[in-house]
């Protein structure tokens, strides 16, 4: 098979293998083909993962911060020099177009490598001055053992964008791919390793929701990073708590773009093409609920279906495709199923609607206007090419309607009104937001939910802080009193 790893998993430096563990079949969702054949963690393989990590982490936290980094950013040099040959990969594991992956994927773990490698021998704690010479010194710690824990859609990213704060920080990492993307994160440990990171503090186990349950309680762990749903997300925040972990929460979403009348037409379209159909809709952030303003409905509907229009679908490793197949064809059978209920509960569909005939997983980018509030298309994360256009009046009533949901991961407005961009922006319930554009993540900016879309922050300065602790020191530099 084409792309068939070494090995299924990637422990203390080495590939390792154990076919007794549930099969995990790799297929390209472009044709339905079987491209490498993987096997879940045994409890054996997750042991060994474990303690991989666990005897790597005090030499590692022991290391100068200058000497983490520069690991961190050799791995990211690796990464650029092979970003062609890592984007294939992403490709053929998600289906997404080789023109999207050669520019955001191993290219954004590149970035968040290179990001956090340059941070980590700057971190510090500090000195506190108190009252009589007295003084307070803080040490900033790593936590320990963390465990990552992937979606599909963005695989190679999501290993980095955990991998590379937790390692600058002197944690050690265990991290569990999706079931459905197994391939680039053993990429990622090969090329960590190739860069001079020590043995174990990167290791890569496959598996379902259970080997995830497993990690999450182990003892050892000190800390879970999860990117996936809010019912996986709750369950396990859930487990954490029991051994009361640290947790960073990257969940789902349902989140609102703002299109005012006063808007740049031709941005808002851009906008909410990008907010719904780059890697075919499946991205946790989306702008899914598009709310336009009355005034220019007519106007955008028409130029975005004359856009969508152009839209080339086909082969992913055709670079001028700009639209693939779905990652499977069970989430392309999800899709499908809102689109149905879309039309049944009475929304207008404008565009698309069809899945598109042949082995791979395809299906249209999709439009449905007149979608009102309480329609599922406009309440449930689909994580697919469907987009739901509502009508609006007031910018009052759409700040409501648009916040009038249990999600809050994103959220976006494209207005030429300065006052009114900020005052919409300070109202969002989102912890990302934007302001004439949307879905941009770049690593040195915040990035997270509020509300059922997630706990923590991933990215940027304040990932540090989901990544360590800090020590507290009282120097006494007196005469002890006490009472009696
Ligand atoms: P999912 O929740 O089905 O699975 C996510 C991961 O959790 C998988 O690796 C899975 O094996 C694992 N898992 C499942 N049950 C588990 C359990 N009980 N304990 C531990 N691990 C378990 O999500 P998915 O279908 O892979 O991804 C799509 C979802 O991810 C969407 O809801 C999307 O919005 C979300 N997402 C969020 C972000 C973000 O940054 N906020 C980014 C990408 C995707």
């Amino acid at each position: 098979m084409k792309f068939q790893p070494k090995a299924s998993h990637f422990i203390n430096g080495e590939y390792v293998e154990d076919t007794s563990g549930a099969p995990i079949d790799v297929i390209y969702p472009a044709t339905g083909e079987v491209i490498a054949r993987l096997h879940s963690a045994t409890p054996e393989i997750v042991e060994q993962a474990l303690n991989s990590a666990k005897a790597a982490q005090s030499a590692w936290a022991a290391m100068s911060g200058t000497e983490r980094g520069r690991v961190l950013r050799r791995a990211a040099d690796i990464m650029r020099d092979r970003n062609r040959d890592l984007s294939i990969i992403e490709t053929h594991d998600t289906g997404k177009p080789l023109q999207e992956t050669l520019v955001a994927d191993a290219t954004s773990g590149a970035d968040a490598l290179e990001y956090f490698g340059g941070l980590a021998a700057s971190l510090t704690g500090e000195h506190i001055p108190l009252a009589g010479g007295d003084f307070v010194y803080t040490i900033r710690e790593a936590l320990g053992v963390c465990v990552g824990i992937g979606a599909w859609n963005y695989p190679t990213q999501i290993a980095c964008w955990k991998g590379a704060p937790a390692l600058a920080c002197g944690n050690t990492m265990v991290f569990k791919p999706s079931e459905t993307t197994p391939l680039s994160a053993l990429q990622v440990a090969e090329i960590l390793i190739e860069a001079g990171a020590p043995k174990g503090i990167y290791n890569v186990i496959q598996g379902y929701g259970d080997v995830g349950a497993s990690l999450v309680t182990d003892p050892r762990v000190a800390k879970v990073s999860l990117t996936g749903s809010v019912p996986t997300g709750r369950k396990v925040y859930a487990a954490a708590a029991d051994g009361m972990k640290h947790v960073t929460m990257e969940l789902g979403g349902k989140s609102p773009m703002i299109v005012f009348d006063d808007a740049d037409i031709e941005n808002a379209v851009s906008g909410a093409i990008l907010g719904n159909f780059y890697s075919s809709g499946q991205v946790c952030s989306n702008g899914t609920r598009v709310f336009v303003q009355k005034g220019i409905k007519d106007a955008f509907l028409a130029r975005l279906s004359e856009r969508l229009a152009t839209a080339k679908i086909g082969d992913p490793m055709d670079e001028e495709v700009n639209f693939g197949p779905m990652v499977s064809e069970n989430q392309m059978n999800i899709a499908l199923g809102y689109i149905e209920k879309g039309k049944a509960e009475g929304a207008r569909l404008v565009y698309g609607g069809e899945r598109v005939e042949g082995d791979g997983f395809y299906m249209q980018p999709t439009v449905f206007a007149d979608v009102t509030d309480e329609m599922t298309i406009a309440r449930e994360e689909i994580f697919g090419p469907v987009m739901s256009v509502l009508d609006f009046e007031t910018e009052e009533e759409v700040l409501a309607r648009a916040n009038e949901t249990e999600f809050g991961l994103a959220a976006g407005v494209f207005t030429n009104d300065l006052t009114r961009a900020h005052r919409i922006v300070a109202g969002f319930e989102a912890g990302t937001c934007y302001i004439n554009t949307y879905n941009l993540a770049p690593v040195e900016a915040p990035f997270g939910g509020s509300k059922m879309s997630g706990v923590g922050r991933e990215n940027s300065k304040l990932a540090i802080n989901h990544f360590s602790e800090m020590k507290t020191v009282y120097v006494s530099m007196n005469d002890v009193e006490a009472p009696y």
